[in-house]
């Protein structure tokens, strides 16, 4: 998830190494390592913090090696601490490893390699990799310059999940191997030196020549060489391409922002969310074992969190009541903190918190603990305060999340409590089984059609550039659809500065029409087949006075007066906002930018609301 370095030439490795992660480092991360290969032994040197901390480390300037990898990461399996960072090394110390991504089957290769006589140190899902590599090199009994090539390779094939590795070993001290899956990594062609990186920036300064990396493809690095090899270990070929992005281009991988980075990297996001957590026929969450009974005797469920959190939990509320059948509230931290909300031992208290370190979260967790229920935290960060103070922990997997608009952590966020929800479910036994498989079945589907939504933004690009001009804006849609017009019209207040409202469309008669007028812009969200025909006549109460209405649906709807149509994917209502939201977050990102605003740092906001 976050970043990987790696050289090898005739130049003193370790500078270049930590200046390519310095310039990782606006990603954000928790500890950063390096390995170069020195006497043609490894040495590793690691620490918690910031990159710059490496500089300080004993002995750090008495690395000349000119090999070496190097890694920020941003920990999904253990608490950020020296021990997690990268890399990591086999027991002989052998192999060394840095990775990005999450090996979703490390406990099931772990207890294997632990049958087999090897040693943990770390709480990592990285380290089965060094251990796994050594293991299928002593197996080989044939001495060819394949070994490590197919030690690589059997390694892979028993890992599940997403990597960008780069391996450095003893046994071939003048080469390096470097292999991915679902997570990016390049390789930049020097002369007699050849870099890698998960990023370009890291190593745009060194060169402009690009090998991009496509899944499963090995690739063994000497100083005047690249060898590219399929997952066959037949030798492949590659073209170069040459990258004239500048460096801040580069930081967001061509998009004009990290907002927009950002909505596109959601499919993969909701993919690291989802992991290997409905790969079996039961759920499976890590560090959830909440027993039937348990379930069975609570007596209502609270989902708190702040601003686009807290839309995450209204969007999954509807979930929680219709399979696990127990009455939800979602409330607001800041107001939840200072009343006094009716919770006994038998309440369970949900937080919400992408980056963990929101202080009215923190305090509301706080609150239910004074009172005796059980809380559960929700974040996006490993380790964070709010993750320390809660009974359980789980984690979205979006990544870091730059833009203080949040979109992938919101979809991420609202993919992981329908997964919680199922958990639940699936223990009560309230709700036919079937529910439960077509909801997974949904679910896991939906990074797909997120990525046919993004195919083509042009109708929204359109509408936006007819309406960025305006004052006000209404958001209307009914049950999952409100939920989601209430995030859309958050997003564009914190990116455009213009004023709207949500209304959930049957509100619309008791008040909100009277603003109604010739003009007026209107976003209706329309995926439930089952309540169509009621939010059609709300569309068209307010096509009558005159509005302009953008409809997001999955149905086939008549356009009767309506400016704009934009058709999504269907699926499951109960989970449509993870689709209904991008042409909103689009929406947003658009209009923000036809009025020349800093979309990634709006007015007045801040990323984490650490304050009250
Ligand atoms: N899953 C690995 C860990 O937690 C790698 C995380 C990353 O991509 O930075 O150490």
């Amino acid at each position: 998830m976050c970043g990987i370095v790696g050289y090898i030439g005739n130049k003193k490795a370790s500078p270049i190494l930590i200046n390519g992660l310095l310039r990782l480092e606006y990603r954000g991360y928790d500890s950063a390592g390096i390995a170069t290969m020195e006497n043609d032994k490894i040495k590793l040197m690691k620490n918690k913090g910031r990159v710059n901390n490496l500089y300080k480390l004993d002995g750090i300037d008495s690395l000349v090696g000119t090999i070496g990898i190097a890694h920020t990461r941003w920990a999904t399996h253990g608490k950020p601490s020296k021990e997690n960072s990268h890399p990591h090394v086999d027991n002989s110390n052998s192999f060394a490893v840095v990775h990005n991504g999450i090996i979703e089957n490390y406990h099931e290769l772990k207890n294997f390699l632990v049958e087999k006589g090897y040693k943990f140190v770390s709480a990592t899902d990285t380290e089965v990799i060094p251990n796994l590599i050594h293991y299928y090199f002593m197996q080989d009994k044939i001495d060819d310059n394949k070994k490590i090539l197919r030690a690589v390779k059997n390694t892979c094939s028993d890992l599940k999940g997403s990597y960008a590795i780069e391996i450095l070993s003893v046994y071939n001290k003048d080469k390096m191997i470097v292999v991915r899956k679902d997570s990016p990594l390049v390789i930049g062609k020097g002369n007699g030196e050849n870099y890698i990186s998960s990023d370009i920036p890291a190593i745009l300064s060194y060169t402009k020549d690009f090998y991009l990396l496509d899944d499963n493809e090995i690739v063994e690095l000497s100083r005047n060489d690249v060898k590219f090899y399929n997952q066959d270990l037949k030798e492949i070929q590659k073209a170069i391409k040459s990258i004239e992005w500048n460096a801040l281009s580069a930081e967001k991988d061509g998009y004009e922002d990290f907002m927009l980075k950002e909505i596109y990297e959601q499919p993969r996001a909701i993919r690291e969310t989802i992991g290997a957590k409905l790969d079996n026929g039961t759920i499976e969450i890590e560090d959830l074992d909440f027993s039937k009974d348990y379930l069975k005797d609570i007596n209502k469920i609270y989902i708190v969190a702040c601003g686009t959190a807290m839309h995450a939990g209204l969007a999954s509320k509807y979930t929680f009541e219709k399979i696990c059948k127990i009455p939800i509230e979602v409330d607001i931290a800041s107001e939840f903190r200072y009343r006094d909300p009716l919770i006994d031992e038998k309440t369970l208290c949900i937080y919400i918190s992408q980056s963990g370190e929101t202080a009215d979260t923190i305090a509301a967790l706080k609150l239910a603990k004074t009172k005796g229920a059980k809380t559960l935290a929700i974040s996006n960060v490993i380790g964070s305060s709010i993750t320390r103070e809660a009974d359980y922990s789980i984690y979205t997997h979006a990544g870091p999340e730059i833009a203080v608009a949040s979109t992938k952590a919101y979809t991420s966020q609202v993919v992981l409590l329908n997964i919680l929800a199922m958990y639940f479910a699936e223990k009560l036994e309230r709700v036919e089984k079937d529910i439960i498989k077509n909801l997974k079945s949904d679910i896991l589907n939906l990074p797909s059609k997120i990525e046919e939504t993004l195919k083509d933004t042009n109708q929204i690009y359109e509408f936006a550039k007819k309406v960025y001009k305006e004052k006000d804006m209404f958001f209307l849609g009914r049950g999952t659809d409100y939920a989601v017009s209430l995030e859309g019209s958050l997003k564009l207040k914190e990116i455009s500065y213009i004023h709207s409202e949500a209304y959930a469309s049957g509100e619309l008669k008791h008040g909100p029409i009277a603003l109604i007028e010739n003009g007026v812009t209107v976003i209706a969200t329309m995926t439930n087949k089952k309540l169509l025909e009621k939010s059609i006549s709300n569309v068209q109460e307010v096509v009558t006075r005159g509005a302009k209405v953008l409809a997001v649906t999955s149905e086939d709807i008549k356009n009767d007066g309506i400016s704009e149509i934009i058709k999504i994917p269907k699926t499951n209502p109960l989970i449509s906002p993870i689709l209904s939201v991008i042409p909103m977050q689009l929406f947003s990102y658009y209009i923000s930018k036809e009025k020349g605003l800093d979309v990634d740092k709006p007015r007045n906001l801040a990323k984490s609301v650490t304050v009250e």
